[in-house]
């Protein structure tokens, strides 16, 4: 197999500085992170490979061998030869990827300039909104009040007063993570920890904002324009990114994660798009039919109930239901037809009833008693 040359691979020059290697590997290893670039074996093999270039030409010693002898040195064919797997890319180079979470498109150093301290997110905020199904149905723009963590006016969000600028670290020379260099049979091994002096911040502040008392945020009371989908459901998360809290001391704010809660409608109850009404008809109505209002989130709508209309009968009324979150897709109005048997009669009406019970018609038909409840209901919902 002809293998690329290392530098090619990265894309800088024979100079590169460890600096700017790292700098190109982040990009590239980002840019074919297997996250980003499910499925995709072209992108993995380019991830795979940025990663042994990367192995080498950020290790002086490898390099030096590479540079003089090319993929053919004596100690090319190291632990990696061949195939790198993804697991030793992550462990091995876990520098690379430890901050990934926060944003691998907003590059990786927070501020610009100082160097240390890998760019963070603030921590989300998560709140209930509560929803009526006539909101959930046609959609609903929703003002939000939320109180969250933003940058520190007083300080611009640094945590010192005045905003003066912060001392790097002495513990971890700003880069926020302390490391131990071990030697291995497969070469060396470098582990990271977080800076203890620092808590990984990489600078400390010699006096601190009275605004914030070092933190670098202040609480803000703010209302924010929500736009909620039709057809949204109970526990349904919906997130705005950016507008969770700021990290203390600089970094992205995290997301607001809104957590949908449905208000139950007194009549109407919702199956998926689908919603069901349970309806109670008069005897004489089921017999000789008649129309009824149906309430429905559109205000309500006619239904002509047939004569001879048997108690358990299910009908549907097309696109009553909810819009589909995904589509143009609209649920039916499921209405469920009980017939309601009097009680209490007074004794003419209990004459009139005992008149009946003698009626050829009104003793039931063991045969024509049709489907049974529950195969009606299965029939619906299939
Ligand atoms: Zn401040
Ligand atoms: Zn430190």
């Amino acid at each position: 197999m002809n293998k690329r040359d290392y530098y090619e691979v990265l894309g800088v020059s024979r100079q590169a500085t460890e600096d700017e290697i790292k700098k190109a590997y982040r990009k590239i290893a980002m840019q074919y992170h297997p996250d980003k670039n499910p499925d995709n074996p072209a992108a993995e093999e380019k991830f795979k490979e940025a990663a042994e270039a990367y192995d080498v030409l950020s290790n002086a010693q490898k390099r030096q061998q590479y540079d003089r002898f090319g993929h053919n040195g004596p100690s090319m064919g190291g632990g990696f030869q061949g195939g790198f797997n993804m697991e030793d890319i992550f462990s091995r180079f876990s520098d690379i990827f430890n901050n990934q979470q926060s944003s691998p498109f907003d590059g990786f150093f927070n501020r610009g300039g100082g160097g240390g301290g890998a760019r963070r997110k603030g921590s989300n905020l998560r709140i209930k909104l509560r929803l009526t199904l006539e909101e959930i149905a046609n959609g609903v723009e929703k003002k939000i009040k939320l109180d969250r963590h933003v940058s520190c006016n007083s300080c611009q969000g640094t945590g010192a007063k005045g905003g003066a600028s912060l001392r790097t670290c002495s513990s971890c020379q700003g880069a926020g993570q302390v490391k131990k260099v071990m030697n291995t049979m497969l070469g060396q091994m470098v582990s990271a920890s977080t800076c203890p002096t620092c808590n990984g911040e990489g600078k400390m502040i010699d006096e601190k904002c009275d605004a914030c008392q070092g933190d670098g945020r202040t609480l803000s009371k703010e209302e924010i324009s929500v736009r909620i989908p039709a057809g949204v459901s109970d526990g349904m998360q919906l997130a705005m990114a950016g507008k969770g809290n700021v990290p203390p001391r600089g970094g992205i704010a995290g997301d607001l994660l809104i957590v949908i809660e449905e208000i139950p409608h007194e009549q109407l109850q919702r199956d998926g798009k689908n919603l069901i009404y349970d309806l109670t008809i008069s005897f004489p109505d089921a017999v000789l039919g008649a129309e009824v209002q149906i309430p429905t989130l559109e205000g309500g709508a006619t239904l002509k109930i047939e004569a001879g209309t048997q108690s358990g009968k299910m009908v549907r009324m097309r696109g009553k239901g909810l819009r589909d979150i995904e589509g143009y897709d609209r649920g039916d109005l499921l209405v469920h037809i009980n017939i309601w048997t009097p009680q209490n009669l007074t004794k003419p009406e209990r004459e009139l009833v005992e008149k009946l019970r003698d009626i050829k018609s009104v003793t039931p038909k063991a045969e024509k008693q049709g489907k049974s409840f529950f195969e009606r209901m299965r029939e619906f919902f299939q």
